[in-house]
């Protein structure tokens, strides 16, 4: 076990989780002078650092005392694996109690994208997804997300705009950490990414979406939907059983209504499953009608399912069709297909030694 772990079960608190008032109240409560939550802050949140000893303003015995009643949180770079193809560079961290997570980092035209796990594994089944094979271990918490976030940004040396919540994990299973994970990384005195800029991904938890909502974030919300009718849903997604489609689409559009952001829905392309012109049409009937944008993914197979991938005849005819009826789609860029793709692949083959 890491000694940052230790220090955690010594009862230490998780400094990353201050907000600069909290680290404010804090300093005060110690007979330190206010400003020196704003060097704190600044430390953690816009030089990244990784350790209290990095923190050269402040005298060696504040430092110690920090060290004392807090724990900082680092993520261990276990491999970067960079495509050949597109650049595309798959992190795998260590956590400081030894779980292993992957984020992934995008490079677009419009800037450096991270896509980020909010869990160690994840309990909702999806069938063609390698990251819920294992069930759920446990959540990230805030600090570890933004964590993912910054060590990226410090090891590119490059500033990151985007950020997705769709790695491994149910964002809206883990709903605390995650709004605090958004308010922390908009925050105007840390990294500043605008919450425009910012993407989380749900298979459709519709209680903690309409809690997401009343957030008034100006985040993107994107449901996975892949099928558009129960039966077909239920085969793919357990989470199925317990939301109808219809009441994952209400929410969708209180959603809509609350923060004024367009929703996007995933549509996985699996073979012979839900890739045929018939449930194109039954996928534009039924949300044709709102404003969205669709996201086509070619399903990326993993070798525990024997689901398999759309043709590209298939794909093809599938986003005409769509088109056709006038709705907003894409087919997502395939990245980094050289390094596993799919969510919780390259974890999974880690911890089995294969990676
Ligand atoms: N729990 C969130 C984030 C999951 S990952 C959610 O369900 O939305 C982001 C997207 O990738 C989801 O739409 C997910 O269903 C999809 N996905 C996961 N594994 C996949 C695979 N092997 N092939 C294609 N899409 C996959």
């Amino acid at each position: 076990m890491d000694s940052t772990f230790q220090n955690t079960l010594k009862n230490k608190k998780d400094i990353l989780a201050y907000s600069m008032k909290e680290l404010g109240e804090y300093f005060e409560s110690i007979g330190e002078k206010k400003f020196r939550a704003k060097q704190v802050y600044e430390w953690l949140h816009v030089k990244l650092a990784d350790d209290f000893s990095e923190m050269s303003n402040l005298s060696k015995n504040l430092r110690e005392k920090l060290e004392e009643e807090f724990y900082l949180d680092k993520l261990h770079i276990e491999r970067v694996y960079t495509s050949k193809i597109d650049g595309t560079q798959k992190f795998l961290f260590r956590l400081c109690d030894g779980n292993i997570i992957e984020s992934v980092l995008m490079r677009y035209k419009h800037g450096n994208s991270v896509c980020i796990s909010t869990q160690v594994g994840c309990r909702m089944g999806c069938k063609f997804c390698a990251s819920t094979l294992d069930g759920l271990v446990r959540n990230l918490t805030s600090s570890e997300m933004l964590k993912e976030v910054y060590t990226i940004q410090r090891f590119l040396n490059e500033r990151v705009s985007n950020i997705v919540l769709m790695g491994s994990g149910e964002p809206m299973d883990n709903f605390d950490h995650v709004v605090r994970f958004v308010k922390m990384i908009t925050d105007e005195n840390g990294l500043h990414i605008s919450q425009r800029n910012i993407t989380i991904s749900t298979c459709g938890l519709t209680e903690n979406m309409r809690k997401l909502a009343d957030e008034k974030f100006q985040v993107g919300l994107a449901l996975s939907l892949h099928a558009a009718d129960d039966e077909t849903r239920r085969e793919l997604m357990p989470v199925a059983n317990r939301y109808s489609i219809q009441e994952a689409l209400e929410a969708c559009q209180y959603y809509f209504e609350q923060t004024g952001r367009r929703i996007t829905f995933e549509y996985s392309l699996v073979a012979g499953v839900n890739d045929n012109l018939k449930e194109a049409e039954k996928l534009a009937n039924l949300v044709g009608h709102m404003n969205c944008h669709i996201n086509l993914i070619p399903v990326n197979p993993i070798k525990e399912r024997d689901y398999k991938r759309s043709s590209g005849k298939n794909i093809n005819e599938f986003k005409t069709y769509l088109e056709r009826r006038g709705i907003n789609v894409t087919v997502r860029r395939e990245m980094g297909s050289d390094i596993q793709g799919a969510c919780g692949q390259l974890r999974k083959s880690f911890i089995q030694g294969e990676a």
